[in-house]
């Protein structure tokens, strides 16, 4: 059996999130009395006894594991966890994530420790790991952004850029075109989170939120019965969650795509679960999963994962279609969001559930090879990584 490639996990513990950010994961209860034990030395060991008192409540049964996981000691225990769960030569990307902007508080390690971190992660397991280096238009200026994220990909080992617009800036920002344009010309790939559901910037709505600048114009493609955002944002100014779906609107990539149609982009999680009903129940126009596939169709280096996605079995026949179709399916990626999943279902059961169930469809190709293989190699392969060697 070939290589798999998971294309999408996280491996920061709790000392590498802002406060307020655990309540995102595991709900405000959980979070309000579970961070301050976390943070005592032996806060991890307690809150695995507590949770296991709580045995008749099993929404905080739900989260022991993730706990267990998110409060290990270090990135690296929890790189290697994860990696029990693979061969030695399979291929692991970890995405790094700077938490600095979204207005949650502060973190024991900002960002910049993280990275420290995740180049240890590397140093240990050179083949395995293939960190992606997290971009943040707030975190510097333009130039400052492009040297960093080149000098990780260059000499440290780094692979591809993590974007997550949901934590307070929209993709057609002006301190990430640079970025854009130098990615697009090497063929570095770029994550991005993209659902309605995940964590989201926690801080005050500013007025440049409402009335953005932006290095590109209007998206002329984007077909008119697609739902889009039209700036100034009048809406949803109370609930933030709500807000935040705005930065991450799929019109604000198309506007971006239209001015670098080359830019190789892979928007996370296939629009999730909710996002696939939504298409087949006659709410298409306005579903993300729609607008991903329409992006697919339309530009050649756009790709989607079907990380968490895949924890629902009820619509693993929705992502085989994906990966069937004869237009987009080389672009459609394994990837699982590990540690994240776990308030579902183990790493284990992730994979192999959605293997076996390839595996039994009647296909003349070997879909788990494509999604696993294949298709990340095409992804993963830029100027400063060669997937194929
Ligand atoms: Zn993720």
């Amino acid at each position: 059996m070939n290589k798999i490639y998971n294309c999408h996990t996280h491996v920061f513990n709790i000392e590498n999130a802002p406060e307020k950010f655990l309540s995102g994961f595991v709900g405000k209860f959980v979070s309000w009395f579970a961070w301050p034990i976390l943070n005592i030395g032996i806060g991890a060991y307690m809150m695995i006894k507590l949770l296991k008192l709580f045995k008749n409540r099993p929404i905080l049964q739900k989260y022991a594991s993730f706990l267990k996981v998110g409060t290990m000691k270090s990135q690296l225990n929890i790189f290697k966890d994860l990696k029990s769960f693979y061969n030695p030569d399979d291929h692991i990307v970890i995405l790094s994530l700077n938490m600095d902007y979204m207005g949650a508080g502060k973190a024991k390690h900002n960002y910049k420790q993280q990275i420290h971190e995740i180049k240890r992660i590397k140093a240990h397991y050179p083949d395995t790991c293939l960190p992606f280096y997290s971009i943040d238009p707030r975190a510097g200026s333009p130039g400052e952004l492009l040297s960093e994220a080149r000098q990780h990909l260059k000499k440290k080992g780094f692979v591809g850029i993590k974007i997550y617009p949901a934590l307070g800036y929209y993709p057609f920002d002006p301190g990430l075109e640079e970025v854009y344009k130098w990615a697009s010309d090497k063929k570095v790939p770029i994550m991005t989170h993209c659902t309605k559901v995940g964590s989201y910037y926690l801080g005050d709505i500013t007025a440049e939120m409402i009335n953005p600048n932006s290095f590109v114009g209007q998206a002329l493609n984007w077909p008119n019965k697609f739902d889009k955002v039209s700036f100034p944002i009048t809406e949803n100014l109370k609930k933030k969650k709500e807000f935040c779906d705005n930065f991450s609107h799929l019109y604000n990539y198309a506007r971006v795509l239209e001015k670098y149609p080359d830019l190789k982009i892979c928007f996370a999680h296939a629009g999730d679960d909710v996002g696939i009903k939504e298409a087949k129940s006659g709410n298409s126009n306005n579903s993300w999963f729609t607008h991903i596939k329409y992006l697919m169709q339309t530009y050649q280096n756009v790709y989607t994962d079907i990380s968490y996605t895949l924890v629902n079995k009820k619509i693993h026949k929705d992502l085989y279609e994906l990966l069937i179709d004869k237009d987009i399916g080389h672009k459609v990626l394994f990837g699982t969001d590990y540690f994240m999943t776990l308030r579902d279902k183990s790493e284990a059961k992730l994979k192999s559930e959605f293997m076996t169930f390839l595996i039994q469809q009647d296909t003349k190709i070997d879909l788990w090879d494509k999604l696993a293989n294949k298709n990340p190699k095409q992804y993963l392969t830029s100027n400063f990584y060669n997937a194929n060697l």
